[in-house]
C-alpha cells in the first residue's frame, strides 16, 4: 500500500540509517543500540504511513494537538515520542497514547503526567530535558538542576525516567556540539552512579538531522531527524 510518498521516504531511511551504521562503527557501537525517531511534525499521516510501511516505527511529535490527531488515524503499531514542549494543560491529549515524552523540565510537568499516567492506568516512560548549553530560548533545566529534579521525579510511581534528552545549539558545524553531547553523557554517567529507585540512566536523546553522527559518536542512543527524512518543514499555515 505504497503512497506518492514512498520511493523518496525510502531512499532517506535508508540513507539516514547507513549513517547511522557508520558512525557507530567509528566508534565501535552497535548500531542496535541507537533508536531512529522520524520527527514528522507538520507533515501529513500519509507520509507517516509510508514510513510504517517501510519500517519505521519511531515517530516525534512536537504539538500536543497535532500528536492527538495522528494518534486518532494512525495505527497502534507506531510509537509516539512528544519531543517538544510541553504544557501541563495539554499532557491530558497525549497521555494514553505517547510512548514517551522527552520534554520533562518541571516536577509540576512531571506531577500532571503521573496524574494523567494514573487515570489510563499505566506508568509513562520520560526524559528529562536539559539545557545543556544555556540558550534563553530553549526550554529544559539546567545541568545543575537535573540531579534535584531527577530526586523529586523518582518519587512518583506512574512516571518512569529513563534518561536524558538535549537540543542542541543550531550551528554551521556539527563538531561544534560535540562538547554539549559530551555533558550531557557525562550527566548521566554521574546521575546513574547515585542509584536512585526507580530511575534508568540508559535512554540518552540527542543529536538531529545536522549533527546527528556527532551525537551517536557520543554516546546518543536516540536520535529525533526531521529534516533528513520528510524534508524541509512548511510552518506557513501553522
Ligand atoms: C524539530 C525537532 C527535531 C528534528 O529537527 P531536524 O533538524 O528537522 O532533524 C528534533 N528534535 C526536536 C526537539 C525538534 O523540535
Amino acid at each position: 500500500m505504497s503512497n506518492e510518498f514512498t520511493d523518496g521516504l525510502k531512499v532517506n531511511l535508508e540513507n539516514t540509517m547507513e549513517r547511522i551504521q557508520a558512525a557507530c562503527e567509528r566508534v565501535g557501537r552497535d548500531p542496535k543500540e541507537v533508536t531512529l525517531i522520524a520527527v514528522s511534525k507538520t507533515k501529513p499521516a500519509e507520509m507517516i504511513e509510508a514510513c510504517l510501511e517501510l519500517g519505521q516505527i519511531d515517530f516525534g511529535e512536537n504539538y500536543p494537538q497535532e500528536l492527538k490527531e495522528k494518534i486518532a488515524i494512525l495505527p497502534d503499531t507506531v510509537r509516539w515520542h512528544m519531543i517538544g514542549h510541553l504544557q501541563r494543560n495539554k499532557v491530558k491529549y497525549i497521555a494514553e497514547k505517547a510512548a514517551m515524552i522527552h520534554s520533562v523540565d518541571s516536577l509540576d510537568l512531571a506531577k500532571t503526567i503521573q496524574k494523567e499516567a494514573i487515570k489510563h492506568d499505566r506508568v509513562i516512560d520520560v526524559l528529562i530535558e536539559v539545557n545543556v548549553a544555556e540558550e534563553e530560548s530553549k526550554s529544559g533545566v539546567r545541568t545543575d538542576e537535573v540531579l534535584p529534579l531527577v530526586r523529586e521525579i523518582a518519587a512518583l510511581d506512574h512516571v518512569h525516567i529513563c534518561g536524558l534528552m538535549t537540543i542542541a545549539p543550531f550551528v554551521d558545524d556539527p563538531e561544534e556540539n560535540r562538547p554539549v553531547f559530551r555533558t550531557l553523557r557525562q550527566l548521566s554517567v554521574d546521575i546513574a552512579k547515585e542509584n536512585i529507585d526507580n530511575i534508568s540512566m540508559s535512554a540518552l536523546s540527542m543529536g538531529m538531522t545536522n549533527d546527528y553522527e556527532v551525537a551517536i559518536e557520543e554516546g546518543a542512543t536516540m536520535v529525533r531527524i526531521g529534516t533528513g527524512i520528510f524534508g524541509a518543514r512548511d510552518y506557513s499555515n501553522k
